[in-house]
């Protein structure tokens, strides 16, 4: 399978380098050439408006999506309190709504749980979907999966947005093989294509890191609806929204005991380990730079003379200096504190996907050259060792800030 450009034809317009997902082709002379990085995918040919490129590829039709409306959340919920994380994706989902024109709505599962429709309308909800049962008073995955898989077919979302918590992870999977659609999970951004010029326009783009964490991916689905993407909790930011007025939309589940294939016997709730780093507004961590149980300790009185809570990169994790709960970035904590005191820390990608939502990022680290100091709005290039002390010393004279 071949791709040509006639040159003659071409009038270096970039659409077709635009779409390309491989580089297969770069610009020369202000004429597109092909490159050896092409794939033959053939998502070029369509979009050159001067029909300078030809192919012996059948293009793969993109099907007809009209139908296909809405930016739906899942509203996770346990014992009648609604996960956060649900409440992060509402806000998200309005910044994508507003760019498509159209509207969100959210999905509640239970037994009893009507009065929760009032905070999801409160944080961005139109429509609420609201699903009540027995039979969903417990998360089981058969249950839940048969209700969402339902209500998509019937109301076709054109995006479903879940949690990337143990449930959500549990339940989306099994909801995109259902319905035919693919899934990005744990995405760290989400966006609407609007350039009018590709032919992708209002498609959702799924950022997320790939290849280990070393390169951020943007994933498209051209071809299946919804768009379904999972969240971490803590990545997303809640919105307010005032004078809503969501309409309730009551499904009554066709759902039978013998279908549902579990029971619940018996639930045990891991007990808390440590403190919550995801609800604090100030964060002391620490990095390699620290060296130690012992510069743990110095941050640590750092961490009370703010008010804060200590953390850490990962490397402090498999060191044994401190719980894998207290660890920032990829595979820890999404945390979005006031304040982010990284000491000693390079700033590796995995890291700084858990902590760039913080409103300030003060660096500390002897190396100019660190990417730490490429997010940080402030920057001590110097020892940990001798300006901590120094912090400390300053504030408890003047006592703490908490
Ligand atoms: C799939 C995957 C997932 C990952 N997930 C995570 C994750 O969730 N969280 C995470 O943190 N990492 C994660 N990592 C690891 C990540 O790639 C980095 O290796 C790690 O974040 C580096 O930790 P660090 O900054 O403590 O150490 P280093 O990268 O070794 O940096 C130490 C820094 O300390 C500075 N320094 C040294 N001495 C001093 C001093 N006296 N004073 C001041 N500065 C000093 C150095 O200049 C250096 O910049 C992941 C990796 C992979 C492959
Ligand atoms: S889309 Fe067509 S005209 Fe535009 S650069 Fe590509 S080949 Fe040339
Ligand atoms: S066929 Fe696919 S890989 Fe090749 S140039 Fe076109 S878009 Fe790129």
């Amino acid at each position: 399978m071949t791709i040509w450009i006639d040159q003659d034809n071409c009038d270096g317009c970039k659409r077709c380098q635009r779409v390309c997902p491989y580089e297969g082709i770069a610009l020369m002379d202000g004429v597109a050439r092909v490159t050896d990085r092409c794939t033959s995918c053939g998502a070029c040919v369509e979009v050159c408006k001067n029909e300078a490129i030809t192919s012996d590829i059948t293009p793969r039709a993109v099907p007809d999506f009209s139908e296909h409306k809405g930016v739906w959340v899942f509203a996770e919920q346990t014992d009648g309190v609604l996960a956060d994380v649900g409440l992060e994706l509402l806000g998200k989902a309005r910044e994508l709504a507003r760019d498509l024109n159209e509207t969100v709505s959210a999905v509640l599962m239970g037994q009893d749980v009507a009065g929760l429709c009032d905070t999801l309308a409160v944080h961005g909800a139109d429509t609420i979907y609201l699903v009540q049962d027995p039979l969903l008073k417990e998360y089981r995955t058969i249950a839940h999966a048969n209700v969402m898989e339902t209500l998509v077919n019937n109301y076709k979302p054109s995006i479903l947005l879940i949690g990337a918590t143990a449930l959500g992870r549990d339940l989306a999977p099994r909801v995109s093989r259902r319905v035919g659609s693919g899934l990005t999970a744990d995405c760290t951004e989400l966006s609407i294509d609007v350039d009018e010029n590709t032919e992708g326009s209002k498609i959702l783009w799924q950022t997320r890191p790939a290849f280990g964490g070393n390169i951020m991916a943007t994933i498209a689905n051209r071809y299946s609806r919804p768009q379904m993407a999972t969240v971490r909790p803590g990545v997303m930011e809640k919105t307010i929204v005032e004078n809503v007025n969501a309409e309730i939309i009551r499904i009554s589940p066709t759902l039978n005991e013998g279908d549902i294939k579990t029971r619940i016997l018996e639930r045990v709730k891991e007990l808390p380990k440590g403190t919550d780093i995801t609800q604090a507004n100030v964060i002391v961590a620490g990095g390699r730079g620290i060296k130690g149980k012992e510069g743990f300790e110095m941050l640590g009185k750092l961490a009370a003379l703010l008010g804060g809570e200590l953390a850490c990169t990962r490397l402090i994790v498999e060191q044994g200096i401190m719980a894998q709960g207290s660890q920032v970035g990829q595979t820890g904590k999404t945390v979005r504190p006031e304040i982010y005191i990284a000491c000693g820390i390079s700033g590796a990608i995995q890291h700084r996907a858990g902590m760039m939502g913080s409103r300030y990022i003060i660096a500390i680290n002897t190396d100019p050259g660190a990417p730490i100091f490429d997010v940080a709005n402030w920057g001590i290039v110097g020892d940990v060792h001798e300006i901590v002390p120094e912090m400390i010393a300053q504030l408890s004279q003047k006592g703490s800030l908490s």
